[in-house]
């Protein structure tokens, strides 16, 4: 039996990166079926709008989909796809793995963390007030009449809800995570000291999840602290927690850890559906120059392929990148500034050893 899986190519470089990654994963000899949806500005201009119902439907029938990135226009334009498709099907959970492969160590020891954020809630739930109009004047005037602190007139407003049920959800989530995925210890990470009444909230029910398993560690730090920590000690890490924002910036930390945004893989789960992608965007000065590093997708792949039961071929698929990484000759720029390789013979490398089978 083939798996019906949503292909979402992206924008930029995502369709060069998501074609190889297409290739090696069905190189493990797993049948997918693969159902193509264009999203971003690929269809903006066709369709008048950056997510078609058709590919909202295509998800929804699979329930598990491989995307490329999106490109979000800064400051003005249309929303993040990315946030909306993560808000539709309620995907709270963003899973990035960050684990050293050989040939890539930076520091002494190698890093194998997991980076577990919650992706619906935060300053990332889009509810923002334009500076200079009426709705967001009214709010100022509301916060100062309510004893609040006053806000400039010229100000815009982003706003941060946080609430006890995604909280609880994600904290649950993420030890059930710890424990299935053999994991001995839950970092929180918040601003809890400052911001009481949102990251506090996220604490306390994170600490609360905590205490229904008791065979899991569970230690709370502040984000500045925690940064400084996971660059000079990384490998005290093992799985990381924390709202949305955080979150995001410190998988991209990690990922530096670990050899860059070119292998750092992600995933994205609700109860209906999951979207696999990777951590970095669609780097469009790059697009059609075969120049990407196309492991971050591909070794999102092999989280599709955990995630659909494949163990045995995401493994495979997991050695095959890290053989061709150690061996250093077949890696793109980001790996070794000498190479000349480009996207497409990495790719066919880790085919290579797919099939070798070595
Ligand atoms: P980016 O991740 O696209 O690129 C930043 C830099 O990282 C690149 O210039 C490149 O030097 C390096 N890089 C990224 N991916 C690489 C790879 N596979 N191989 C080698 N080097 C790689 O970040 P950006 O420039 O801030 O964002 C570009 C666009 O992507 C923006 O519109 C942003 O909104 C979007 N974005 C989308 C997603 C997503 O779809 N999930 C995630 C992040 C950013």
């Amino acid at each position: 039996m083939a798996y019906n899986i949503t292909l979402i190519p992206g924008d930029g470089t995502g369709p060069e990166i998501v074609a190889e990654a297409r290739r090696c994963i069905d190189a493990t000899g797993v049948r997918i079926d693969w159902e193509i949806a264009e999203a971003g500005l690929a269809v903006l201009e066709k369709k008048g709008t950056p997510l078609p119902q058709e590919v909202l439907d295509s998800i929804a029938r699979n329930r598990v989909a491989l995307k490329g990135p999106l490109t979000t226009p800064s400051g003005t334009g249309y929303r993040s796809v990315n946030v909306q498709l993560r808000h539709h099907f309620e995907l709270f959970a963003c899973v990035r793995p960050c684990k050293t492969m050989k040939g890539l160590q930076k520091g002494l020891y190698p890093v194998d963390l997991v980076v577990i954020r919650e992706n619906t809630e935060d300053l990332y739930a889009g509810i923002e007030f334009k500076e200079g109009e009426e709705a967001t004047r009214q709010l100022i005037a509301v916060i100062a009449e309510h004893g609040k602190k006053r806000i400039a007139p010229d100000a815009g407003i982003s706003v941060k809800p946080i609430s006890r049920t995604a909280s609880e959800r994600i904290a649950r989530f993420a030890f059930k995570y710890a424990e299935d995925n053999q994991r001995k210890k839950v970092t929180v990470v918040t601003k809890a000291n400052i911001m009481k009444f949102t990251d506090g909230l996220f604490y306390e029910e994170a600490e609360k999840v905590a205490r229904e398993h008791p065979s899991i560690a569970c230690e709370h730090l502040l984000i500045d602290n925690a940064c400084l920590h996971l660059v000079s000690s990384p490998h005290n890490f093992d799985l990381l927690l924390a709202p949305n924002l955080y979150g995001d910036i410190i998988s991209d930390l990690c990922a530096a850890l670990v050899g860059g945004l070119g292998v750092a893989p992600g995933a994205n789960f609700g109860d209906e559906c999951a979207i696999f992608e990777a951590v970095h965007g669609s780097a469009p000065k790059y697009k059609g120059k075969n120049v990407m590093n196309p492991c971050a997708v591909i070794l999102s792949g092999g989280l599709m392929l955990d995630h659909l039961g494949e163990l045995d071929a995401a493994e495979r698929l997991y050695r095959a990148v890290e053989a061709v990484v150690e061996e250093g000759r077949f890696v793109t720029k980001d790996l070794n500034p000498h190479s000349s390789v480009g996207t497409r013979e990495m790719a066919d490398r880790i085919i290579y050893y797919l099939q070798s089978g070595k």
